[in-house]
């Protein structure tokens, strides 16, 4: 068990899941996933990747996203910003031109109003992200850069530590609904590694083109029981909408429709620009940091012989040696994300005390939390080209 902290539940397998991709995907490469002093992966695929969790569509979400890019084009994202460019902004900025033309000329009708398009202009100026002038009364736009091809695959992964037969029945039509869909390149199962010749999960009703993942979240070690499959991302996607009980008498055929391969596409953005913003440290925005039992951990990993300094800005701790869990001062525990809300018993607001310096503008120590998660997702990912120059 890693120190302080109670890998069992669920919510932390899921988190040490995220931080072992963050370190050694793709999986099957390396078991070191320790690094080096400078924190650099020592996984010998060195193609960034970008982590997320808890994302995907109204119908599906998935507890972890891996994002495998184009390290030139993840670098030229960068110089969108850290947030996530929605539908409305990606249709402005994709097409925008390269020399000033009236922004109705320059772009194709969305289907919806016009002025939603003005509002989106006016966002993508305000973010520095667009340029934008005025010819009498006509807005007229221009680029500023190329929205860049950045993504290159989306896997998409569910942790299931103890996947026992219940478990199995219920996550079997999920992953069906994801390969018939084929929204991500490929769907995984990870849960926990038992160490027996043939991993349990193995015997389970899963569909053969989900890949299988034992990790042991105390070590992040990992070994693959099951190869995936590629998904056919780029062809038409089928969405079962309603599927038969399977009972004796229930002899009804499933209901699906196709999803047109753009449509696909634009999802597969869409779902790219919130990981992009999102990570997966932005577990604290559920939970309640501003509570006096709440505190960030740091765990080291058990292969580390380094102590990380959990004071310390360094992104380097969590780079290479240690990660930083939530965890619950008053059940002396890695608390869930369900619990850790204004309705958990022992809730207790931080005192104002602890909040003097800054307050409350700078805020306390829950206030303090947020920004060393925020410092540490900004640290994985690269510098703008620009950026990168100075
Ligand atoms: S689980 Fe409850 S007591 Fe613990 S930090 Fe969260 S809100 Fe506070």
């Amino acid at each position: 068990m890693i120190s302080g902290g109670d890998t069992r539940p669920e919510f932390v397998f899921e988190l040490r899941s995220c931080r072992w991709a963050e370190l050694a995907w793709p999986p099957g490469e390396s078991e070191d996933v320790t690094g080096d002093e400078t924190g650099k992966p020592a996984a010998t695929n060195q193609r960034p990747i970008v982590v997320a969790r808890q994302l995907g569509t109204k119908r599906r979400r998935w507890d972890t996203i891996v994002l495998e890019c184009d390290p030139d084009g993840l670098r030229e994202r960068a110089r969108f910003g850290p947030d996530r460019l929605d539908s409305d902004l990606l249709h402005v900025i994709q097409h925008a031109p390269e020399a000033w033309t009236y922004y109705r000329d320059a772009l194709p009708h969305p289907g919806y109003p016009w002025r939603y398009v003005r509002e989106a202009i006016h966002e993508a100026d305000d973010r520095g992200i667009l340029e934008t002038r005025r010819d009498g009364n006509r807005i007229q736009i221009r680029r500023k850069w190329v929205y860049p091809d950045w993504v290159e695959r989306i896997v998409a992964i569910e942790n299931k530590p103890d996947l026992d037969a219940s478990a199995a029945r219920v996550l079997g039509p999920q992953l069906e609904y994801d390969v018939a869909m084929a929204l991500a390149d490929e769907v995984w199962v990870a849960t926990r590694k038992t160490g027996e010749r043939i991993e349990p999960a193995l015997f389970e009703d899963l569909p053969v083109e989900a890949g299988i993942l034992a990790l042991d979240p105390d070590t992040l070690s990992a070994e693959v029981a099951w190869y995936p499959r590629t998904l056919a991302v780029d062809e038409p996607g089928t969405r079962i909408t309603e599927r038969p009980d399977g009972g004796d008498r229930d002899a009804s055929a499933a209901r699906f429709e196709y999803v047109d391969p753009d449509e696909k596409a634009a999802t597969r953005l869409a779902i790219a620009e919130r990981a992009y913003e999102r990570g997966w440290r932005s577990f604290v925005e559920t939970m309640r940091p501003d509570c006096r039992h709440f505190e960030l951990r740091a765990h080291v990993d058990s292969d580390s012989d380094i102590e990380p300094d959990p004071n310390s800005d360094s992104s380097k701790n969590e780079r290479g040696l240690s990660q930083l869990l939530p965890t619950c001062r008053a059940k002396e525990r890695c608390q869930t994300a369900a619990e850790c809300s204004g309705s958990c018993p022992d809730f207790e607001p931080e005192p104002p005390l602890w909040r003097q310096r800054g307050w409350p503008i700078e805020g306390g120590p829950g206030r303090r939390c947020r920004v060393l998660l925020e410092e540490r997702r900004r640290a994985r990912r690269p510098d703008s080209p620009d950026e990168s120059r100075e």
